[in-house]
């Protein structure tokens, strides 16, 4: 027997005994009655899934408030004085947002293509033209703001588009006002995790040190006018909705022939 019939022979022996082994195998079974997942339809490449609200699907600002000085120029929202609120509020959710800085570049760090998202109208994910743009680390595109740079630098240069995709989990508080869970936030930034669960420490001002202060359990929110024409396209968002489900039985074990015994 050469080695190579050896070695297929023993490879069919393990598999026919893993095969064995699951047919005889008790299955664990945890006792939930999961409801069944929402069926949606996938957007293609970027665009808006089913079940998303639209925030600007490039035709007009009609989803925010105090946008009247912002323009709708080639399908793109341009940053103009103002910084415009959705009208609905959001609390945890996956947010869509892609983003072209001006062209061409004008100003140096903080003054180049500043702008942001403010989730819930109080903690920004900065929006900055970060291609060959020196700033403080903590204040470059996909920072949160004076609090943590991102992991790394994904930017594409001025005019070609950024994209965000932002999973946000909303801050909770107590009825006393003091904080009961802290916000997080995990970033995309053309397809390369920049910010992975990050826990905020607080809002992201430029006066004072991160503070939380209560607030709704749904805001709005907010972009940025720093003074930079900033363009925005194909805005998205889902709320997070945990999946559901009943624990209607302890966790239990079945075997092959239908009988259930409990999990020791
Ligand atoms: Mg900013």
């Amino acid at each position: 027997m050469n080695a190579r019939y050896c070695l297929i022979l023993l490879t069919a022996i393990t598999a026919s005994f893993v095969l064995q082994t699951q047919v005889d195998a008790d299955e664990y079974l945890n006792g939930i009655e999961w409801k069944a997942p929402a069926i949606l339809t996938p957007g293609a490449a970027g665009s808006a899934p089913s079940d998303a609200v639209v925030l600007f699907d490039g035709k007009d600002l009609s989803a925010w408030n105090g946008a009247d000085n912002w323009k709708v120029v080639d399908g793109a929202m341009v940053a103009g004085r103002g910084s415009p609120q959705t009208k609905e509020a959001f609390g945890d959710c996956q947010l869509h947002i892609e983003w072209s800085a001006p062209t061409p570049p004008k100003g140096s760090g903080q003054g180049r293509g500043n702008s942001g998202v403010f989730l819930m109208n109080t903690y920004e994910i900065q929006v900055l033209d970060s291609y060959d743009n020196e700033t403080y680390h903590d204040g470059q595109a996909g920072a949160i703001y004076k609090q943590t740079p991102p992991q790394v630098n994904a930017m594409r240069p001025p005019g070609e588009w950024n994209v965000y995709d932002i999973i946000w989990t909303a801050p909770k508080f107590n009825e006393d006002g003091s904080l009961k869970s802290p916000a997080y936030i995990t970033a995309i930034h053309n397809g390369v995790l920049i910010l992975n669960h990050f826990e905020l420490k607080g809002d992201t001002p430029y006066t004072r040190p991160p503070k939380y202060t209560k607030h709704a359990d749904r805001l709005p929110i907010r972009l940025q006018d720093h003074g930079n024409p900033t363009r925005f396209r194909n805005v998205w968002i889902r709320e997070i909705k945990a999946a559901e489900g009943k624990q209607v039985k302890e966790p239990f074990l079945r075997n092959n022939k239908g009988e259930e015994r409990p999990v020791e």
